[in-house]
């Protein structure tokens, strides 16, 4: 593995928040993005076991196809740390553009571990998204407060799988928007997909809410990337771009094919009124601590 300087990652960084402004969207191949964390803190050893967090993840809330943990982090920019908030039920609406039959209920997710938060490619992941998105200017949500320079984070640590049993969607919801400023979506690990499988469409913001992928306006396709590699990632400016993921199908249909995913879902701390915020608290959880500092990650 090639490990850089700082210097030299922060000017790839660069490459990749200059992609990701122009476009408003942005994919990093695995392999680049390894070497990229490596400057942060994650080591070969660390890549090596987070490849294999996703074991006994514990069932979804709502997705039977499913299997998920979520925890939410405070990105304080002005203290240049982020830090583990205390455990909070997660609420999305038609309102933030995503269409499902559990729209607007509450949902409460197993937390992630230690085992995951600890892991320093996923602190150096964290680091890595906060300093492509934090100064870059995008169209602002309702009910969020761009004054304050602290950010949300949620990290959605899912299994998806298709089996005799189930069908395994990356996005039931079809073409949505995660409700946030920043989604980054990034690939732990799959198997025995069909290459056509979990192909993520990005979409103008004209495109119809929960329009699936086989049924979407070409008009309004901006683009399509497909994660096949261990940390290939996608960046989306959530509030500017929709998008949609294919099905996942099975190669050998007589065995499961399975997509393990970490999504960061970034945005600012919601105001009163907006739907998420008697769940925006920014306490840090009592039995799950975890911080990385944001502005000297030189602990490479
Ligand atoms: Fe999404």
């Amino acid at each position: 593995m090639l490990r850089l300087d700082l210097d030299t990652a922060l000017a790839e960084i660069n490459e990749i928040k200059a992609r990701y402004t122009r476009d408003r969207a942005a994919f990093v191949k695995g392999e680049h993005l390894i070497e990229i964390l490596s400057a942060f803190g994650s080591t070969p050893q660390s890549v090596a076991e987070f490849r294999k967090v996703s074991e006994g993840l514990p069932p979804d809330p709502t997705l039977d196809f499913r299997k998920a943990r979520n925890g939410r982090f405070c990105l304080d920019t002005g203290a240049g740390t982020a830090y583990r908030t205390e455990f909070q039920p997660f609420i999305l609406t038609t309102e933030e553009d995503f269409v499902r039959h559990d729209s607007g209920k509450v949902r409460r997710f197993a937390e992630i571990d230690a085992n995951t938060q600890l892991n320093p490619t996923f602190q150096a992941l964290l680091v890595f998204k906060h300093l492509v998105v934090d100064d870059i200017e995008i169209v602002q949500r309702p009910g969020l407060d761009y004054d304050l320079d602290k950010w949300i984070c949620t990290a959605f640590h899912t299994r998806t799988t298709t089996d005799n049993e189930h069908t395994g969607e990356p996005a039931l919801e079809g073409v949505h928007s995660d409700g946030v400023d920043h989604t980054m979506t990034v690939l732990l690990g799959s198997e025995n997909m069909t290459d056509d499988s979990a192909v993520t469409r990005i979409h103008d913001m004209r495109e119809r809410n929960a329009t699936q992928w086989y049924d979407i306006d070409p008009e309004l396709a901006i683009g399509q990337w497909q994660h096949r590699d261990f940390l290939d990632t996608i960046l989306i400016v959530d509030h500017e771009r929709k998008h949609s993921v294919s099905t996942i199908m099975r190669k050998d249909p007589t065995t499961s094919a399975q997509r393990d995913m970490l999504v960061l879902f970034t945005r600012k701390l919601t105001q009163p009124g907006h739907v998420s915020h008697e769940f925006d608290s920014v306490a840090p959880h009592p039995t799950l601590p975890m911080s990385v500092d944001l502005l000297t990650p030189a602990r490479a």
